[in-house]
């Protein structure tokens, strides 16, 4: 049975691993960099984003991580997570300085659908999926596409919602917090990682 990482430092942890055990994998739970070789993709939950750097930082994770990403390794990181794998980083407002992972690149406002009244559920076409998706937004950046590399996967009225590069995938929502798996099966099967469903 195949491992899937999911950064267990804050954040939606457990619902991201529900999923992939349902898909029959086995979930490992990244607190530390030891384990990161006996997993085949990763997972970056939502959260906080500058607490998860923080976090990730002290726990000497940062490092080994961005360079997974960089020689291919398969991550997705869905709302705080998409943020940590931007290249660049803005708060809704104005200009901020934080630090990430720098892997995809994509400008991230953060906090773009910032206020309680902007958290919002919207059915999304995503390319790739049959029928729409339930976007779940909490709190979310918007992910502005920065290079030719970025394909846009999903928008809303405002802009892209759903990114690829290559081996990252970035998602403003919260796949993870509705019983639909497809969006996690989807970025598997283009990973290698599970077959696709006929
Ligand atoms: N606003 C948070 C951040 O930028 C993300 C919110 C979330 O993950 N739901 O870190």
């Amino acid at each position: 049975m195949q491992s899937i990482g999911v950064l267990a430092l804050q954040g939606g942890v457990a619902e991201h691993a529900t999923i992939l055990r349902k898909l029959n994998f086995n979930v490992i739970e990244i607190r530390t960099p030891d384990v990161l070789n006996s997993i085949s993709a990763l997972f970056l939950p939502g959260g906080e984003s500058t607490t998860l750097l923080f976090l990730m930082n002290r726990w000497g994770l940062t490092e080994p991580i961005q360079r997974m990403g960089e020689n291919g390794f398969p991550i997705f990181g869905t709302c705080a997570g998409a943020v940590l794998l931007s290249s660049s980083i803005s708060e809704m407002g104005h200009e901020i300085k934080q630090e990430s992972l720098h892997l995809a690149d994509v400008k991230a406002i953060r906090n773009y659908f910032g206020r309680q009244t902007r958290s919002f559920i919207e059915d999304l076409s995503i390319q790739g999926l049959e029928n729409t998706f339930r976007g779940v937004f909490i709190r979310a950046p918007l992910l502005q596409p920065l290079s030719e590399r970025v394909d846009v996967l999903s928008s809303v009225d405002d802009g892209p919602v759903l990114i690829r590069q290559d081996n990252l995938w970035l998602s403003s929502f919260h796949p993870e917090l509705t019983s639909d798996d497809r969006l996690h099966r989807l970025f598997l099967e283009r990973s290698g990682l599970l077959s696709r469903e006929e």
